[in-house]
């Protein structure tokens, strides 16, 4: 049974989500010559005291997202609903007693405070603007802050500069709870971090999420990071979600062929069980994305097909996934991995011309 209260109506609920960043050419009249696609029709929900990970390559729109749930960027088309109220058109007034309830946690914790306030200070400015406390209240509460992240209180009169990469991450999740919010977005909060470091805060926000039934949106590029916090696990590519599941069903039995080999990079304890699946090529430009599944430039097990239909997310196994093959990619036929590597290089050929012919016609209707 996962941490979360599946009981009720999600904390958060996200359904057919875009953003597409317009690309402007020309000095004067900044003509709109295309779109970036940095999300592209995504759906999901978060229970109340429930881990949801985003994982993907960079690139892949994940902390886009993130900033979409909670109304830090507006979205092109598509509904964001946050314990039960549509909040997709609310303005900045609307928001306002909305955003003491959603925090954020950035990847920079240095770049995350401003240096020219103490600690104590940064801590305080939340606490001010919803008025929450004030005078010596205030002044007890950053400190109570500091202590519930492992930091001592007589550390709110020291600056940022004056603390590790660690302790900074610290007091960025300690401003994030400051507010008593219901849901957190960790945007890469460990990926800065030194390895050793990565464990302690990771194991801090389970505990902070233990003591005060925080939901966690957790993005990370690194399936091994998310191993231990998340629930459950929403693989990204190319502003898609392409499989979502259980944590234990994901991790055991991964269906798409990109959770494979982004499994397959994850060091394992019994080396030889699972083979090392390399991705070839780059991610594919979100301006451009390649016709029929996104991912079929780099699938090693791509089919005629994969190059003009798009596959949509349905439930395979116990997952969602967006595969026309997911009912044959498990278990000991996890293609991607075991595939022998002629072939598979043979088979990306043979997608890419796919590719190539598929473009085509759709250029040419
Ligand atoms: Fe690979 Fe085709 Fe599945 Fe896409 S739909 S992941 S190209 S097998």
């Amino acid at each position: 049974m996962s941490a979360a209260d599946t009981r009720g109506a999600p904390l958060l609920e996200v359904s057919g989500l875009t953003k597409h960043f317009p690309i402007r050419r020309g000095l004067i009249l900044a003509r709109t010559t295309g779109h970036v696609r940095a999300v592209d029709g995504i759906s999901f929900t978060l229970m109340r005291g429930e881990t949801l990970a985003l994982v993907g390559e960079s690139g892949c729109g994940k902390s886009t997202t993130g900033r979409l749930a909670i109304r830090l960027l507006d979205a092109t088309s598509g509904t964001v609903r946050f314990a039960g109220q549509d909040i997709t058109g609310y303005g900045p007034q609307l928001m306002r007693p909305l955003r003491r309830r959603m925090q954020i946690v950035f990847q920079d914790p240095y770049a995350s405070l401003n240096p020219r306030l103490t600690v104590g200070q940064s801590l305080a400015e939340p606490l001010t603007l919803h008025g929450l406390a004030e005078g010596k209240a205030l002044e007890a509460r950053t400190r109570e802050l500091l202590e519930v992240v492992g930091l001592r209180g007589y550390h709110a009169a020291r600056y940022p500069h004056e603390f590790s990469g660690g302790q900074r991450q610290r007091i960025g999740v300690a401003r994030a709870i400051s507010t008593n919010p219901d849901l957190v977005v960790c945007d890469e909060p460990v990926s800065a971090l030194d390895v050793s470091i990565q464990a302690q805060v990771v194991n801090l926000l389970q505990d902070l999420q233990g003591a005060y039934g925080l939901a966690y949106l957790f993005i990370a590029h690194d399936l091994a990071v998310v191993k231990h916090i998340a629930d459950r696990i929403a693989v990204m590519y190319l502003g898609r979600l392409v499989e979502v599941a259980e944590k234990g069903v994901l991790y055991d039995d991964p269906r798409h062929p990109y959770t494979q080999a982004l499994l397959s990079a994850v060091p394992r304890p019994e080396p030889g069980k699972r083979k090392r699946a390399v991705l070839s090529g780059d991610v594919p430009s979100p301006a451009a994305p390649p016709p029929g599944c996104p991912f079929h430039p780099r699938c090693a097990v791509a089919e005629a097909r994969c190059a003009v239909e798009v596959p949509a997310l349905r439930m395979v196994a116990g997952r969602e996934v967006a595969c026309h093959l997911a009912e044959i990619t498990g278990g000991a036929a996890n293609a991607v991995t075991e595939a022998p590597r002629a072939d598979s290089a043979a088979r990306l050929r043979r997608a890419q011309r796919l590719a190539v012919l598929g473009h085509a016609a759709g250029v040419s209707r």
